[in-house]
């Protein structure tokens, strides 16, 4: 299957999980909002000063020339408003104050002089400078975010700001991640040669963290049939969606795809795409089915371009398109004789004239240093293709 055909499918085959809980503001950061948000009044709530000075009525200055202002008290951030400013006086304002009534222009205190008790204020001032309207920012009624916003920082501080306490999200996706071969071992312990440590599901659950989903660790399984299907089995009764890695290339897939036909069913697998070409894509009872590859740079690019997108589709929110960066290449010729599309790891360099992208190193599927360093995945279409020095690519961005 091409990848473009894949990426449709996994995004056509899942739907948003429907429960929604009410969570305090505080537990919220990355959760993604079940029901639109109406501002219940405007922020700021009240016109008020920008900057420290002086409150003064604008039909008062002229134009060009001083006028001398009797000053008539002061208003402070906190104050309740109400205060009243009269023809032919100031009162000192201060940063966040409330506007009197009968204000129009706030004079910063650097350009005014005071002599006794009146502030002496130079022409050019213009009217309602240094004012901040109520609702200038959020205006009572409108709505402020819809549903299947993902809340980050300044979401969670507008929601703040509107002294909401609590929102409605829709409760958080439970994944399992399973990791399955017989050489797999878990990270401290010591290891025998032929034997290598499991990133994998630790490269996984850093990825699904990110995501703020809720994490069912399912562990190693041997390559033996009753570890599998044990480990499927709790995945399926217990998550949304079941990811495992390993076990379904050509000469390892019978077991695992034993296990998927009894509790399942596979949809496809194998997508025309380096690295990351066996996959099995499918459904574990009512739960959604990623059997990713083995290798894990293939656990990643294919976590990134196919996976994450499904999974947020089922969180509630949009994921969007992949975020691609046309740039010139810079490095030495690529000749890519294949038939599949390729994701080679990239790094963004910015340069006097401007930005261009290179190869952060070997290409291996189980080299995850090049990964690492990587921050864009260069797409190379499926026809065979060679990119030279100054040759512009696509490449995409690395969103975990
Ligand atoms: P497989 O598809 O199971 O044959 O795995 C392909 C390659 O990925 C083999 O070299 C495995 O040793 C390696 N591999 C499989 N699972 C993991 C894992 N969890 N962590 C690191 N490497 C793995
Ligand atoms: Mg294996």
């Amino acid at each position: 299957m091409p990848f473009e055909e894949a990426r449709e499918k996994t995004l056509a085959r899942v739907s948003p999980v429907r429960e929604r809980e009410r969570v305090a503001l505080g537990a919220a950061p990355g959760r993604v909002l079940a029901a639109p948000v109406v501002a219940p009044h405007d922020v700021p709530n009240h016109d008020n000063s920008a900057m420290d000075g002086y409150a003064v009525r604008f039909a008062d200055l002229k134009a060009e020339g001083e006028v001398r202002l009797s000053l008539a008290g002061v208003v402070a951030a906190g104050d309740e408003a109400g205060a009243v400013l009269k023809p032919g006086e100031a009162l000192r304002i201060l940063t966040g104050a409330p506007v009197p009534a009968g204000c129009d222009c706030i004079v910063i205190q650097e350009v005014v002089r005071l002599e006794g008790g009146s502030v002496v204020v130079p022409g050019g001032q213009e009217r309602h400078q240094h004012i901040r309207r109520a609702g200038q920012d959020i205006a009572v009624g409108t709505e402020v975010f819809g549903a299947g916003r993902i809340l980050g920082p300044a979401e969670i501080g507008m929601l703040a700001s509107l002294g909401i306490g609590q929102v409605e999200v829709v409760r958080r996706l439970r994944v399992a991640v399973l990791s399955t071969g017989n050489e797999v071992c878990e990270p401290g312990r010591a290891i025998a040669p032929g034997q290598l440590y499991d990133s994998n599901r630790a490269s996984l659950k850093a990825a699904l963290a990110a995501l703020r989903v809720e994490v069912i660790d399912l562990g190693i399984a041997r390559d033996r049939r009753e570890e599998i299907e044990a480990a499927l089995r709790r995945g399926a009764a217990e998550a949304d969606v079941v990811l495992s890695s390993g076990g379904v290339s050509v000469g390892d897939f019978d077991l695992v795809k034993d296990v998927i036909d009894e509790l399942g069913a596979i949809d496809f697998w194998k997508v025309r795409m380096k690295p990351g070409k066996p996959q099995a894509h499918g459904r574990l009872g009512d739960a959604a089915f990623f059997g990713l590859p083995g290798n894990p740079v293939s656990v990643l690019v294919t976590y990134l371009l196919l996976v994450r997108p499904a999974l947020l589709r089922m969180m509630g929110t949009d994921p969007g398109p992949l975020r691609y960066l046309r740039l010139p290449y810079r490095g030495e010729t690529i000749r890519k004789s294949h038939d599949r599309a390729e994701f080679m790891r990239g790094w963004v360099r910015y340069g006097a004239e401007g930005a261009h992208v290179e190869s952060t190193g070997a290409q291996g599927s189980g080299i995850l240093s090049s990964m690492a360093a990587a921050d864009v995945l260069i797409h190379l279409p499926e026809a065979p293709v060679t990119i030279r020095d100054g040759d512009m690519v696509e490449a995409i961005e690395i969103v975990y």
